[in-house]
């Protein structure tokens, strides 16, 4: 028995899923799979497990899994079901890649799809779980399709065996067909059950004019009209969607600015009201938002499909810069409608997260300025307006040469009607578009599975590791391209975890042969390691030398996004923007020391990231020095942890090294350098490059570049590298970013033979 609290009974009683719990548990009982769909804050991820749980899901050895593409969702929705259910976090917990609460009393355990999958390896057959629940499952992130193939054949082996286990896909749109008309995936295609929505209506407003370029200032305007017209009194919140970090930072500053609210200081209310009055009376200013800009349309009640923009923290990486406009009478402080302005995007501390459950102080009217976060993993109270730019921010890779960049594009209609649904959660709502109604017609309807965007020889692998010999036999939601899947096999071939096809002189065979090759038993080794496989082969070959740990610190380092911090972003003031300057010569200064002397400085980027990661632990990992060192603290105290599990992983595979973390590293020898060197080579054989020769310039624009394999365009050395003055004639690169120019990342140098 669950002994809830009252309040938490009352607002559990009001989700649209608590009026389907029987006709859900009587389906999970009847069938083996079981697909639930339901619009965005329904409750489907805190309410199903809790019913499992009553039901006695958990009761015996098995426990319920729920797995989230998003790392913020796995950690915020087991705090949140443990609150509910009055549990300690020892019994409701969750599990991320690198850090987790899981005990042996844990009960409901939620974690991203990556941690299941890895779990399939040790265990195929899961029997710890008793229920394994796939949400989020419209997101079609690569791994949450992957688990739904594997777990339709895991789900009837277990009930072969005698271990009966259940499947639940949860999914926001209604458009699961890539799941249940599939014959390859289930023969007999599982019941869907749908919550009925309690949504309110949502008035659309397309904006007459498209802004190309300034959405965030678009944004900001249209946020000061609707914070001014809007009625001040019943404060109801705003929620606007921009598409990265730097994005939503720029627009909570004006905001902030524009309508400043200190803390302690309640806000007065009836001034609030006479302002409002007063703003009404003057009758040019209020039907504009409504009449002169937007062509208003009533929402497709029914038509509440969606597809979140695909990704995960990485979506909302490198940013474009957005400077402010020059001020005008908008920008000027008004502290008599105070706005509680909160920022929301992936890469937020959790604490920060939280606030905006939280109702804001009183006398204020809540604004939240998110990435697509917003759009389906958490729901937000109170929101009645939503502003939409229209965009997201996704990775893009070039099919051939695998060069990834970050670009803004146009969202899916299918997203866009999602954003707006955010607005009708507790009365009628208003989603103000920032493009025109034409532009959105444009829209494809859904967004693309994340499967089809991607290389996919961490998958390739996996499966192989699996047993999986023919991988295009796999039963896909949504199949890669055979492209991509020769690709894959190639390079894993090249990196020696699979075995090389035969030659035959058949072209057919060859083909055939190229897709189905063995694993070997390095390649599983690779595979036991939770990296890329690039990056599993530097770790496999790092026992050389004693060059384990030093190979452990920068695998941990290169896997994790961006560790210095963004010292280039715009200022918001003067103050800011001269300390800006004196951390980035501190920043500049410290790359110099980390890069090492003599031997070292052939590491190159590698070498730095190796310094840093050595000196931050030196210091004890503490925010005071990433801080005054331009480490970005997070991605220190991640690899910190993945330093910790990588090597654990290490010694469970060759348990005779016995590598351990020394938080005292010293650096490595010269000869280890050399070492070093050659490992990082074995995993980025393919990714070598060779600085042009004077005589080939031909061309101005190939100065100072270097030739690739498979680009015809030259590449180069980003001025922030270590190698940046030295240019080595050979070196080998991490990835290639496309930014202003087609910049390498992590670059180190290579010795001419
Ligand atoms: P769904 O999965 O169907 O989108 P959820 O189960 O995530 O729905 O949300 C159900 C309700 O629980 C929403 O109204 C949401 O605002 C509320 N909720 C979720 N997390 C929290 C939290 N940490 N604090 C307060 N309320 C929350
Ligand atoms: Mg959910």
């Amino acid at each position: 028995p669950v002994d809830r609290l009252p309040e938490i009974q009352d607002a559990r009683l009001k989700l649209p899923v608590l009026a389907e719990e029987q006709v859900i548990m009587e389906a999970v009982r009847e069938n083996p799979c079981v697909v639930i769909c339901g619009e965005t804050g329904s409750g489907k991820t805190t309410q199903v497990p809790q019913f499992l749980y009553e039901a006695g899901y958990a009761s015996g050895s098995g426990i319920i899994g729920i797995t989230e593409p998003r790392r913020v969702a796995a950690v915020s929705m087991s705090h949140r079901v443990a609150k509910e259910m009055n549990l300690s976090t020892r019994v409701v917990s969750y599990q991320i890649r690198y850090e987790g609460n899981v005990t042996n009393e844990t009960k409901i355990k939620f974690m991203t799809d990556g941690v299941l999958l890895k779990e399939i390896q040790k265990d195929f057959l899961l029997q710890r779980y008793s229920v394994i629940i796939i949400d989020e499952a419209h997101e079609r992130s690569v791994y949450t399709d992957i688990l739904i193939g594997l777990l339709s054949r895991i789900v009837p082996l277990r009930n072969k065996k005698g271990m009966p286990m259940k499947l639940l896909v949860m999914s926001a749109t209604l458009r699961v067909e890539d799941f249940t008309d599939n014959q390859k995936l289930f023969r007999i295609p599982p019941p869907v059950i749908k919550v009925d929505a309690r949504q309110f209506p949502v008035t659309i407003h397309f904006n007459k004019r498209t802004p190309l370029e300034d959405y965030t200032g678009e944004a900001f305007h249209k946020t000061c009209k609707i914070h001014r017209m809007a009625n001040p009194a019943t404060h109801r919140g705003i929620l606007v969607f921009l598409t990265g970090q730097a994005e939503v930072h720029s627009l909570c500053r004006r905001l902030r600015k524009a309508f400043p609210f200190r803390k302690n200081e309640e806000a007065d209310t009836s001034e609030a009201m006479r302002k409002f009055k007063k703003a009404k009376q003057k009758k040019t200013s209020l039907p504009r938002i409504d009449l002169d800009n937007y062509s208003a349309l009533p929402v497709d009640e029914g038509d509440e499909d969606r597809e979140a923009g695909i990704g995960d923290e990485e979506d909302e990486g490198s940013d474009v810069d957005i400077g402010d406009d020059p001020s005008n009478e908008e920008e000027k402080a008004d502290p008599s409608l105070p706005l509680y302005v909160l920022p929301l995007y992936s890469l937020l501390a959790p604490e920060q997260q939280a606030k905006v459950f939280r109702p804001p102080p009183p006398g204020t009217r809540l604004c939240v300025v998110a990435t697509n976060v917003a759009e389906t993993s958490l729901t937000i109270p109170g929101i009645k307006y939503v502003v939409d730019c229209g965009r997201v921010k996704k990775r893009f890779y070039d099919r051939v040469t695998g060069v990834s960049s970050f670009k803004v594009t146009w969202t899916s209609q299918a997203s866009a009607n999602q954003r707006a649904g955010r607005a009708g959660r507790t009365e009628p709502g208003h989603c103000y578009r920032l493009y025109s109604s034409a532009v959105f017609g444009d829209f494809s309807l859904f967004s693309e599975a994340e499967i089809t965007r991607r290389p996919v020889e961490d998958l390739v692998l996996q499966m192989k590791d699996l047993n999986i010999e023919k991988v295009v036999n796999f039963p896909f939601p949504t199949s890669p391209s055979a492209e991509a899947l020769v690709a894959a096999e190639q390079l894993l071939v090249s990196l020696g975890a699979l075995k090389e096809p035969p030659r035959t002189g058949r072209v057919k065979e060859m083909e055939r042969a190229r897709l189905s090759c063995p694993i070997t038993p390095l390649g599983r080794a690779m595979a036991s390691f939770p990296v890329a496989p690039r990056y599993a082969k530097m770790l496999a070959l790092g026992r050389q030398q004693d060059c384990l740990p030093y190979v452990i610190a920068v695998v941990a380092a290169m896997t994790v996004r961006e560790i210095f911090e963004d010292l280039d972003r715009p200022a918001g003031n003067e103050d800011e923007s001269s300390k800006l300057t004196q951390r980035r010569a501190r920043l500049t200064q410290m790359r110099r020391l980390w890069a090492g002397q003599g031997a070292s400085l052939l590491l190159g980027d590698l070498m730095v990231m190796l310094g840093a990661v050595g000196a931050c632990e030196f210091a004890g990992c503490t925010p005071k020095f990433c801080e005054e060192n331009g480490l970005r603290y997070k991605a220190m105290v991640e690899i910190r942890r993945l330093r910790g599990q990588l090597t654990n992983a290490v010694n469970a595979v060759c348990p005779e090294v016995g590598v351990f973390v020394d938080p005292k590293m010293t650096p490595p020898t010269e000869h280890q350098v050399v070492c070093l060197r050659q490992i990082v080579l074995t995993g980025l054989g393919d990714h070598l490059a060779r600085r042009v020769q004077a005589e080939d310039i031909l061309d101005p624009k190939w100065k100072n570049g270097y030739k690739t394999a498979l680009m015809d365009d030259p590449v180069f050395i980003h001025p922030t590298s270590a190698l940046f003055k030295t240019l080595p004639e050979f070196i080998v690169y991490q990835e290639i970013m496309e930014t202003t120019k087609m910049y390498m990342r992590g670059v180190s140098a290579v010795e001419a033979e």
